[in-house]
């Protein structure tokens, strides 16, 4: 079996990963808060967990995987107070959405999506457990905190320095920084907000409901057991929600909660973290509007190693769709093949052994992207020179195959309205090149020939949006 090596926070080191049991992965990713769809930054997350599962499978290894959906939250219940709705009729359409939008971008599908209000009974268990060892209180506010100070190591992951924990300070909201380190909520009483939100149920401390990072630590271990191979999610999910994970869990466990924590880098847009709170946030709807593909955007995000930072930008996105408009023609001559030659049996074989070399090495998906390039230049030539050796076909399509069903950047065929969309792709590059040159006359008449065709265009700050006209 390959040696697969993954990046742990918690060592922060390379790692050599194999599961507990030799056999199945068992991995959580902390999912979506579902109360608008979820943005091209929470995407850039699950399709780095999708790349992670995808490689997991390649190097022979079977994968439990469990993605919680945030279904009660303090910016769900604020939304329902203001709309006047219960938590579920805010959810229950948004989590259809992160569904189809997942799918859309060829995510597969994890073993479990649980939701937290359907695990309200283990997570009150578990506040028992740390009522009973004496980790958890509860305070005049009718909440119940964990008690920072009487776990061991607390903030381990993060590094937290041990001065800027501030024990028996309490703070009720599931955010907040390193240097506000304090006793965090585990059981939030329940305000009359929650109540006519229906997100408030009964507990042995009263009406309530539960904080964030309590949700994760219950349903991971329902789940996945105390022990979980790999726990997922993006960087600002290390301080404090998985620090405070640990300390739920391996406090009422008394075990290690899990064996590798993989986090990965954010998506930007012009330099800013793409975050609801700032507004700068792009959605799969936007995507499907600018035509761009799955394929293109799994191109785009897998072209730089997942502990990067990567900006979005519409120069980046149409290079990818440049990019896997060549690998679609490619795969389409590839199976219209009727032989090959030695030669492509070899670029084959260096295909499978680079980017599998990638892709154990820490999930290098931009140096698997860049052997997958590399092979359809030199299989193009080889095939050039129509060779009759059926084996060496094989191969090249199995190689292919194979390094495909990780990355799964092949557009699908082109639709009539599709041809559309590549012609409307080609006459604005071609007017972006013209205002470039300063060749304004020209600009002008590729857009009156777009517009001809009952298409309106629209220049914004994010380059040159187009639309069928009514
Ligand atoms: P949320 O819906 O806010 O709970 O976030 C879901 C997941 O997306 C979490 O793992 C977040 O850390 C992650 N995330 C949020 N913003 C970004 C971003 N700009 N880039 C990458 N991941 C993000
Ligand atoms: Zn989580």
């Amino acid at each position: 079996m390959a040696t697969l090596r993954l990046y742990n926070t918690m060592s922060r080191a390379v790692e050599e990963f194999a599961p507990a049991d030799g056999r199945t992965a068992r991995v959580y990713t902390c999912g979506p808060t579902v109360y608008n769809p979820a943005h091209l930054g929470n995407f850039r997350s699950f399709l780095f967990e999708d790349l992670l599962r995808r490689v997991l499978r390649l190097a022979g290894y079977d994968v439990l995987q469990v993605m919680n959906l945030t279904d009660v939250d303090d910016k769900i219940i604020k939304r329902a107070a203001e709309r006047g709705v219960t938590i579920g009729e805010i959810t229950e359409p948004v989590v259809e959405v992160f569904h189809d939008d997942r799918k859309f971008l060829r995510i597969q599908d994890a073993e479990q999506y649980p939701k937290a209000t359907q695990h309200i009974p283990e997570m009150i268990a578990l506040v028992q457990s740390l009522m009973e060892r004496g980790l958890a209180y509860q305070a005049e506010d009718g909440s119940v905190y964990f008690a920072i100070g009487k776990f061991d190591g607390y903030g381990r992951l993060s590094r937290l320095d041990a001065r800027e924990i501030r024990a028996g300070a309490r703070v009720a909201h599931d955010d907040y920084t390193k240097e506000n380190a304090q006793d965090f909520a585990l059981w939030k009483a329940a305000k009359p907000e929650d109540e006519a939100a229906a997100a408030a149920w009964d507990s042995p401390w009263g009406r309530g409901r539960p904080g964030w990072h309590l949700e994760c630590s219950a349903m991971a271990m329902k789940y996945l057991g105390k022990t979980m191979d790999i726990h997922c999610g993006a960087v600002d999910l290390v301080f404090p929600h998985h620090d405070d994970e640990i300390a739920q869990s391996e406090g009422a466990t008394g075990v290690e909660f899990a064996r590798f924590w993989c986090h990965g880098e954010f998506l930007l847009t012009e330099g800013a973290k793409m975050a609801k709170r700032i507004g700068n946030v792009a959605t799969v709807a936007d995507l499907r509007e600018q035509n761009v593909s799955a394929a293109a955007f799994r191109h785009f995000v897998f072209s730089t190693h997942y502990r990067k930072q990567l900006n979005l930008s519409g120069d980046a996105l149409e290079a990818s769709i440049e990019g896997v408009r060549r690998v679609r023609d490619f795969a389409e001559r590839l199976e219209a093949a009727s032989g090959g030659t030695p030669g492509l049996a070899g670029a084959a074989a260096d295909l499978v052994r680079d980017a599998e070399a990638a892709l154990f090495d820490d999930l290098n998906a931009p140096a698997a992207v860049g052997a997958l390039f590399t092979f359809i230049r030199r299989a193009n030539a080889e095939l050039d020179r129509r060779g009759d050796d059926a084996d060496a076909l094989r191969a090249a399509r199995e190689a292919f195959a194979r390094v495909n069903g990780v990355l799964d950047i092949v557009p699908d065929a082109p639709r009539a309205d599709d041809e559309l969309a590549a012609w409307v792709d080609e006459r604005l590059a071609a007017r972006k090149d013209a205002r470039a040159r300063r060749d304004f006359a020209s600009a002008d008449a590729i857009r009156v020939e777009i517009e001809a065709r009952g298409i309106a265009i629209e220049d914004g700050p994010w380059g040159t949006r187009w639309k069928l006209a009514r």
